[in-house]
């Protein structure tokens, strides 16, 4: 407490992010990167582009990205917003749709950044709680709501909410916005950016961070309707014109190109969780389906923060969190398949 701060800066509680440790020989599955590198297409564009270039200021609107992108999805460039990160994309939804004289609806289990951003522009919040299989009811979402925002595949479960049941929460709160947090939808399950033509109140924001390997890059986006998007901008142009360097333009640009390069990344992964969660199971834990780039397990005899303690004595970060209805699940990151085969022979012994 500083008596230079404005006032409520002392109540904020900020997200605080999984551990990014210094030393090297660590097994990192605490954060839900890629085990893959960036694609070689996306090193050669960062190079080109970290030049004689960057004494200018970098394209305050990302053109050629945001060009791409909609070309990419099949949507208008006014249908395109990029942002540092998927998570400064989602701080300008929550200023820009969600301060109402309604509640935002949330389930009660989901990305930990929702509340915080609630916290900082003073959002009332109404959080619905998941069924006991962290699955969540449609139905929940109804009534006056000042916006919704749902994860899908949630976080930290994996969870995936199947699409008919987002087109029912769409259609359900049709006078406010519903932004669907995608940050993990390449690893599984339909994008609600099928509703796009049906629903204007539709907002699906995505991130370069995990399945196109570039969280260090910090490149994040929204497709949604002409207005929500302009309202995005509005802010964005109220904060910060330049959001995306130069290097992190050319390096997403680079990232949509090589398609090729990114479905295999995606499906290596997808091989590598699936047979994780069978040698979790085996082991057994009992393992949320994922369709994520991480599987969120809990085993019924070893308590999961003392799992993870011994798990970060064998040098292996798993993210392991201290909050109601979940203290007892461990959300491990899908690594490469080395990584994977080391975690459960390093998980087979520990149980032993
Ligand atoms: N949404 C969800 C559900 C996430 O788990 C994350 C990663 N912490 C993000 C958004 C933010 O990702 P980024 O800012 O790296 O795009």
């Amino acid at each position: 407490m500083s008596h230079f701060w404005s006032p409520g800066i002392d109540r904020l509680s900020p997200y605080v992010p999984g551990e990014q440790p210094k030393v090297a020989d660590l097994i990192k599955l605490n954060t839900n990167e890629s085990p893959d590198a960036p694609s070689p297409k996306v090193i050669e564009a960062i190079k080109a582009a970290a030049g004689e270039g960057l004494r200018r200021y970098p394209d305050p609107s990302s053109a050629a990205l945001t060009e791409a992108l909609a070309k990419y999805h099949g949507v208008e460039r006014d249908q395109v917003f990029v942002g540092n990160g998927s998570d400064e994309v989602l701080a300008h939804a929550f200023y820009a749709f969600f301060r109402q004289s309604h509640p935002l609806l949330y389930p009660d289990i989901s990305y930990s950044f929702y509340p915080v951003y609630a916290g900082l522009y003073d959002i009332q919040v109404r959080a619905l709680p998941l069924d006991r299989h962290f699955a969540i009811d449609p139905d929940d979402y109804v009534g006056e709501s000042g916006g919704v925002i749902i994860a899908n595949p949630n976080a930290p479960t994996g969870r995936l909410l199947p699409i008919e049941a987002i087109e029912r929460i769409a259609e359900q709160n049709k006078h406010c916005a519903v932004v669907v947090d995608e940050a993990y939808i390449d690893f599984g399950g339909q994008s609600a950016l099928a509703l796009l033509h049906q629903f204007d109140n539709v907002l699906v924001v995505r991130t370069f961070s995990k399945s196109r390997s570039l969280a260090g890059m910090r490149v994040g986006y929204a497709v949604g309707s002409p207005a929500l998007i302009d309202g995005l901008v509005r802010v964005k142009d109220s904060f910060n014109s330049y959001p995306l360097d130069t290097v992190a333009q050319a390096a997403a640009l680079a990232s949509v190109n090589d398609d090729a390069y990114f479905v295999e990344s995606c499906q290596r992964l997808v091989g590598n969780r699936d047979r994780l969660v069978e040698q979790l199971t085996a082991l057994g834990f009992e393992c949320i389906p994922s369709a994520a780039n991480f599987v969120f397990a809990r085993h019924p005899e070893h308590a999961a923060e003392s799992l993870a303690a011994q798990l970060r004595e064998k040098k292996i970060l798993v993210r392991h969190f201290r909050a109601e209805r979940i203290s007892e699940h461990l959300r491990i990151s899908i690594g490469s398949a080395t990584e994977c085969s080391t975690l459960v022979a390093v998980l087979q012994e520990m149980l032993s």
